[in-house]
């Protein structure tokens, strides 16, 4: 999961990033309320962590503006006053959710991942592609009812794929979703990847087909 956090405080966003990353939330982070749209219009995002109180442009701004040009991107509004008109406010802007600061760091887990299951359909259900399986809950793969042993790095790429089964994604598009930091991390990483994942594969009933000029996709083999 990727999320955008909009805090204009440098310490609570480090913090909160560093924390996040800890449970598996990648967050990049805008400081002012003038970046926030730009940078959702640049890459994909789970979702948006908002504080209301931006320098540039306010997050009750920011939300009215995101909403009106027809982006439903999940949205957890922070505030710093604990006041009704401003939660009622920000709901009828388009906020999904609300918390007060101070908060703590497992009630905004909580929150972000009730958020992402209410915005793709209430109970997580299994994925499949032909006789490959990925669990939600146990976040595990089973291939044939078998367990799939794979590296972190092929367990998050694998993730990806199945997640967008039918969409071919790019190199940087995965990149974005298995890195966190991928300044690090050249494109050309996931076609190492992608071999090393093909490999494990092999004559399973499932590969990776690559799509010319648009990227790769996950599909049975027939
Ligand atoms: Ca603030």
């Amino acid at each position: 999961m990727r999320i955008l956090l909009a805090e204009d405080e440098p310490e609570l966003a480090t913090w909160l990033s560093r924390a996040l990353e800890q449970t598996g939330v990648l967050a990049d982070w805008v400081a002012n309320g003038r970046d926030v749209l730009p940078s959702l219009a640049n890459r994909r995002y789970d979702a948006l962590v908002l504080d209301l109180g931006l320098p540039g442009m306010d997050g009750r701004q920011v939300l009215t503006a995101l909403r009106a040009r027809g982006d439903v991107i999940p949205v957890l509004v922070l505030t710093a006053r604990d006041s009704l008109m401003e939660r009622v406010g920000s709901l009828n802007e388009g906020a999904d959710d609300f918390l007060s600061k101070p908060f703590d760091l497992s009630e905004l887990e909580a929150r972000l991942q009730a958020l992402l299951r209410r915005a793709s359909g209430s109970v997580r259900p299994r994925q499949h592609c032909g006789p490959l399986v990925y669990d939600p809950t146990s976040k595990g793969f089973t291939l044939h009812g078998q367990p799939l042993t794979l590296t972190p790095r092929e367990h998050a790429l694998l993730r990806v794929l199945i997640h967008h089964m039918g969409e071919p994604l790019s190199k940087t598009e995965i990149l974005d979703r298995v890195v966190s930091d991928e300044r690090d991390v050249h494109p050309e990483a996931i076609e190492v990847m992608m071999y090393r994942l093909r490999k494990r594969l092999v004559r399973s009933g499932v590969r990776v087909t690559t799509l010319r000029g648009l990227g790769y996709v996950l599909e049975p083999e027939t």
